[in-house]
């Protein structure tokens, strides 16, 4: 959403910004990048995966194949054989990316908040933006990532 980029812009300027690898956060078991504010309390990303996106295939007692997801509802992912372990740590990245795209679900009143996933340096924004500017288009960065391949990769 535009203006999630633009807040992520003003502060990567304002230097109160971190990217933070999260080795657990992952329903999928793999690093997770996230951009968490340093000027103010991250808000707690959502840990209670109703989606469904990243579900595990697991095999039941009686020998069926089903579906489960370690950020999902920790009764059902227990019963399910998942274990404590598995499950401690996990945020939903279905909907806190959901979220991000402005897709978001409200729950309890509360729209689930963004989960911002970025690689490990935001430097290349100094190259990329001009000081005024805050935003930038898909297309912007596309020629920004190009413009040191010096020729073509077939
Ligand atoms: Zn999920």
């Amino acid at each position: 959403m535009p203006e999630i980029k633009r807040d992520v812009v003003e502060r990567y300027r304002k230097g109160t910004l971190e990217v933070i690898t999260d080795f657990k956060a992952s329903p999928t078991g793999y690093p997770f990048k996230r951009l968490v504010p340093t000027d103010k309390t991250e808000v707690e990303p959502c840990r209670v995966c109703d989606l469904g996106y990243l579900r595990h295939v697991y095999e039941k007692e009686d020998g069926t194949i089903a579906y489960r997801c370690p950020a999902g509802p920790r009764n059902r992912f227990l019963a399910s054989g998942g274990t404590e372990a598995e499950a401690d740590g996990k945020h939903c990245l279905c909907n806190g990316l959901m979220a991000t795209i402005g897709l978001g679900q409200i729950r309890d009143g509360q729209a689930i908040p963004p989960l911002i996933t970025f690689g490990d340096n935001l430097s290349f924004l100094d190259a990329l933006l001009s000081p005024d500017e805050v935003s930038y288009t898909a297309k912007q960065l596309i020629e920004y990532l190009r413009s040191g391949v010096a020729t073509e990769v077939r």
